[in-house]
Order: C-alpha cells, then structure tokens, then sequence
C-alpha cells in the first residue's frame, strides 16, 4: 500500500498546489564569511554564474552535506525495499487465501455487493497496516529522528498515523467501492470509465483536501503580521491571484520542514505559510517562496497536473487490466478467486499498479519536476530575490541532495536539485546585478549538528 498511497498522495498534493519544502535549522548567531569579492560586486558582464553557485553550495558545512546525501540517497533503497514489501505482503494474501478469507467473511456479513467491497476493504486496510507497520515505524519514525527531520515524539506520531488510516479507510473505500461498481458493470472494457473515475475522484480530494483533510493534521489561523502578510498579498494582487487573507499553520509541531501552498479556487482561494517559514526565514526568503507557490497558481500546474497525470493513469489502468486478467488466467483458481468482479483480486490490482508506479518513477518525478522548474523561474521573475532563492534552495538540501548526477536527478528528484535551482538563480541574478543582496549572501543558515 505504500507506493499506491504515495502515488495517490502525489496527485491528490499536486492537485491542491502543495510545495513542501524545507526550512533550516535556527539562523546562527554567528556572522559568516565575507562572500568572495567577485560574486558581491555582479554585473552582467563580469559575474561568473559557477563561481557564485559554488560559493553557495560551500555555505553548507561539509558535516551537513554528507548527512543530507545520506538521508536522500538512502530514499532510493526505500523506494525499492517499499516496492519489495507491498509485493511481497500482496502476494502472501493471495498465495495463503486470506483475501478469500476475507471476501467470505464480508459475504456473510451482507447480501449488498458495494457494502460486501467496503467491508473487504476494510479488513483489507487494517492487515496491510499492521503486516507494514515496522516498515513504517521505521521510515516515518526512527529514520527521520535519526537524520533530525521529525519533531515529534511517538505518541503524537502514532495519533496521526491512525487519523490518516481512518483517512484512508474512507476514501479509498469510497474508491474502491466505486471501481468495483465499474467492473461489475461493464466487463473487460471497466478500466476505461475506471481511470475516468479515478482522475476525477484525486482531483477531487485534491480540492477538498485543504478545507477537511489538512486541518486535521494541522491548525490554521489568519497571519497577523502585517510585515510579512503586507508583501505577500501585494505579490499576489501584481500577479492576479484573487485573495485577501494570509494563512498560518503550526507545521512546527510535526518537523522542522515547512509548506506554503496557494490553493482552492476564485472563492475558496487560499495562501498559507507555515510557522518554521515564518520563523527562520528572512522576508527575501519568504517572498521568493510565495512566489514559486503563485507560479503554480498562475501557470495553472493544477490542471496541466492533472491532464499529465491523467494520461498515466489511463495508460496504468490499460496496463492494469491486461495485468489482472493475466494472473487470474494463471493462478485465479489457487487462489479462491472467481474472477474479476471478484474484491478478493484486489491485492493482484495492488501488485499491477505497484510495477506500473515503481518503472515509471523517473516519468512521474520529471512531470513534477518540471513544473517545479517553472514555479521557480516564475519565483525569480515575481519576487526578484535570487539571493534569498538561492539560500531556501541551500535549507532545501538539508533533505535533498544538493549536487547529484545528471542521471540521479532525471531519476529520482521529484524537485529540482540545490544546484540545479541555485544555478538558475544565479543565471537570474547575472542579467539583473541590482537585485542583489549582500545581507542575503553574507546570511548564515546552518548550525553544526
Ligand atoms: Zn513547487
């Protein structure tokens, strides 16, 4: 369930225009190094781009980079030990029949098919979390404190796995039941209407999510500091999003990484910060983030998400199809399923979509990525800080690898590389000298560990 909960995950964050991103440690007291001399004196003809984007990489301490490069690299090994476990889990409920055992007992506990799906589901769910639960424990819990990326201790953790499997339980329920519904109905041709549905219902809960999904996890106020919530709604009136309130969340209380997000529509329009933005970062700093979040706003990634997305997904489900009828041909009757109408076949659909996901990693990142690109040239233009760009790229990389391959970033960025963004900027920043901010250059961000 990892993967196709991470997947869904994407599509339902990308849907509502979620940026995470991750702010530094405390700003220490400390004053830097005086930035070399010809990177704080730019003109368009002598400022050498790679020497300003090293003297921004060398801001991370050597300690701190090599933490983050093992955090990050290690995220490729997840991704397959995740693909491995759902896998493996999957086939153990189809090989030993207790998806059979399940589908049983939710027959006799009603005559009504689409409540029979549901209380699968159910079931379904809560073995599937407890059978992955180490692995959970481990990636969410134990791993990010041991890279110092989590805040919490393990009893408000745990409180909010269990809010999110209720999450999961109703609308993957309500998901499931619907597919189901679908195959009962049409046959061999159900992953047409299927993706159809699917699409629909992440956008959905993409646009829902803001109003009565995150709110659970997190506590919204309206952001009174007029010298931050000043700048921000004049940046967002220039660029013709329609909104009038700030908002603030306590991200705080989860981990050091923040998220400012621009999403809803014309009349449920809204910007939010979270507190460790607000917190740690300068206002330069700030202001470029909210202008990154406006560039997905303005350049509708919303929509163009979800037709490229969409197009996945048609393709995943044509796969699935095939996939599914492929395996019950097989082994359908060793494993006490009558076909595919049958829910008890939903672990072999959690395989087929497992793959498809897992061999199509680097598309789904680069779709993102891409777009992720474009909100930060959107950034620059709007704020016109690529100093303080380059300084939330540097925070960034205390999760993300700031200097990868070529090859590793196609692969496995879902954003940007550190050097990547901290390139553009400084390509930015060559073409307009005057938007240049020594105290930005000069900021410290990181404390030793
Ligand atoms: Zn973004």
């Amino acid at each position: 369930m990892v993967r196709v909960t991470a997947s869904v995950a994407r599509l339902a964050l990308l849907c509502t225009f979620l940026a995470v991103i991750t702010c530094a440690q405390k700003v220490a007291g400390d004053p830097a190094s005086a930035p070399p001399a010809a990177a704080s004196q730019p003109s368009s003809k002598s400022f050498d781009v790679n020497a300003a984007v090293d003297f921004y990489l060398a801001k991370m301490p050597p300690a701190e980079r090599a933490r983050s490069n093992s955090y990050f690299e290690g995220g490729y090994w997840l991704l397959v030990w995740d693909f491995l476990s759902t896998v493996i889990v999957m086939w153990a409920l189809l090989k030993f029949r207790w998806s059979m055992r399940m589908r049983d007992l939710a027959e006799r506990l009603t005559r009504f098919h689409p409540l029979q799906t549901a209380l699968y589901w159910v079931q379904f769910i809560i073995v599937t979390s407890l059978v992955t639960f180490p692995l959970t424990v481990y990636e969410g819990y134990f791993r990010e404190h041991k890279y110092g990326l989590l805040n919490q201790t393990f009893g408000p953790w745990i409180r909010e796995q269990a809010i999110g499997l209720v999450v999961n339980l109703v609308l993957g329920g309500i998901l499931t039941m619907l597919l189901f519904g679908l195959v009962r109905r049409l046959g061999k041709s159900w992953w047409v209407w299927g993706s159809v549905v699917s699409i629909l219902f992440l956008t959905f809960v993409g646009l829902i999510a803001p109003v009565y999904i995150f709110p659970l996890f997190n506590t919204y106020t309206k952001l009174q500091d007029l010298r931050i919530k000043d700048p921000i709604l004049s940046m967002a009136r220039a660029n013709g999003i329609p909104a009038t309130d700030v908002y603030e969340f306590d991200a705080s209380r989860q981990s050091n990484r923040v998220s400012a997000n621009v999403s809803g529509f014309a009349g449920t329009l809204r910007i939010s910060l979270n507190d460790n933005l607000l917190n740690r970062c300068t206002l330069p700093e700030i202001e470029t983030t909210m202008g990154h979040e406006m560039g997905h706003y303005v350049l509708n990634h919303a929509y163009k998400g979800v037709v490229m997305y969409g197009v996945v997904t048609v393709i995943g489900f044509a796969f699935l199809s095939w996939f599914i009828s492929f395996g019950l041909i097989r082994w359908g009757e060793s494993w006490g399923i009558r076909g595919m109408t049958d829910v008890a076949a939903l672990p072999l659909a959690v395989i087929g979509l497992s793959v498809y996901f897992f061999l199509l990693t680097p598309v789904t990142n680069t779709i993102t990525r891409t777009m992720e690109f474009e909100a930060d040239m959107y950034g620059l233009n709007s704020a016109r800080q690529p100093d303080g760009e380059a300084n939330v790229d540097l925070m960034l990389g205390e999760y993300r690898k700031l200097d990868p391959g070529p090859a590793e970033e196609f692969i496995f960025f879902d954003h940007p590389s550190g050097r990547t963004r901290i390139t553009a900027a400084m390509r930015w920043k060559a073409e307009n000298p005057d938007t240049t901010s020594p105290e930005e250059m000069a900021r410290p961000l990181f404390n030793s560990h």
